[in-house]
């Protein structure tokens, strides 16, 4: 018995060692990404549901390895934010967001994820500021979404950043909303203009009569305190039924478009407003 748990245990060691081994080669890889062009950014298109026009695109980032081809999101930004490549790599998806928005038409805005952890960086203002100084894009035209995960643990340098932003005149949405907690208390202290209801409400929400319940809840919310309400991720037309009849003012998702290339979507605008 004491021979098998040595084995098991040096079994485990070596388990360990391959996958901090492998992560350790993410993170140098990731570290080089930025230098060697892997990566991209990709656009989705949302709805509002009055005009039926598409007023804003997210930018998404993705990265190209050169061995594991397209690595999401969601498993790099984590290693990033933890790494603190965040920072470099955060204001790179703002530039290049930007520069491609001063392409699109002059109403139509742009709007870009930013890490708690950039959060937490006094420089963010002056970099967002910089940004647009050099892009040229007008303040007005940019959005930055932030998560409730993120006003959890850095309260007061938090609201003071978010208002110094907005002086700027840049738009602050709550990305995922719902997902985090006492999130009703998050909307008193902190600034924001739009809500974004995280997609594990919308989903469901013709079927499911709580989700609908909740999905109205929060646009209604939205509606008193005077900021718009975007549902994500919904997927059918059954469900975009149902939001635009809880009431929330604009729609994300895979039904319109996909998030895609740059150039697709200067196109996807392009050919919109023409006809
Ligand atoms: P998110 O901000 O909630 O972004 C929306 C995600 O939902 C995107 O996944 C998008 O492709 C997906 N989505 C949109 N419509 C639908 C739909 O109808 N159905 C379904 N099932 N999914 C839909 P993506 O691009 O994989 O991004 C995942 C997450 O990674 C994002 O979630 C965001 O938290 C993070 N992320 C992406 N780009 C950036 C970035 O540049 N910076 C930071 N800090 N985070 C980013
Ligand atoms: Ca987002
Ligand atoms: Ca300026
Ligand atoms: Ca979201």
């Amino acid at each position: 018995a004491k021979q098998d748990g040595r084995g098991v245990l040096r079994y485990f060691e070596t388990e360990m060692d391959a996958r901090m081994q492998a992560r350790r080669k993410l993170e140098n890889e990731l570290r080089l990404a930025i230098k060697n062009q892997e990566f991209e950014l990709h656009f989705q298109p949302v709805l509002d549901l009055t005009s039926e026009k598409i007023v804003l695109c997210e930018a998404l980032v993705r990265w190209n390895h050169p061995q594991l081809g397209r690595v999401a999101p969601d498993q790099f930004i984590p290693l990033s934010e933890k790494t603190g490549l965040i920072g470099p790599l955060g204001a790179w998806v703002l530039r290049r967001a930007c520069q491609e928005a001063v392409t699109w038409g002059d109403d139509i805005c742009v709007s870009v994820n930013v890490s708690p952890i950039q959060l937490r960086d006094r420089t963010l203002v002056q970099t967002v500021d910089n940004i647009l100084d050099e892009t040229g894009l007008k303040a007005n035209r940019l959005e930055l979404e932030i998560t409730e995960r993120s006003l959890m643990s850095n309260t007061d340098l938090t609201v003071g950043l978010l208002h110094q932003l907005r002086k700027l005149g840049v738009r602050i949405s709550m990305d995922d909303f719902g997902t985090g907690y006492s999130s009703i208390s998050y909307l008193r202290k902190f600034p924001f203009d739009k809500i974004k209801i995280d997609r594990s409400f919308v989903t469901g929400s013709d079927t499911s009569d709580d989700s609908a319940a909740l999905v109205k809840m929060i646009a209604s919310l939205g509606a008193s305190l005077g900021v718009k309400t975007t549902a994500e991720g919904v997927e059918t037309c059954a469900e975009m039924k149902s939001v635009r009849d809880a009431g929330c003012t604009e729609i994300q998702r895979y039904l319109l478009s996909r998030p895609i290339s740059s150039d697709s979507i200067r196109e996807l605008l392009h050919d919109r407003q023409t006809n």
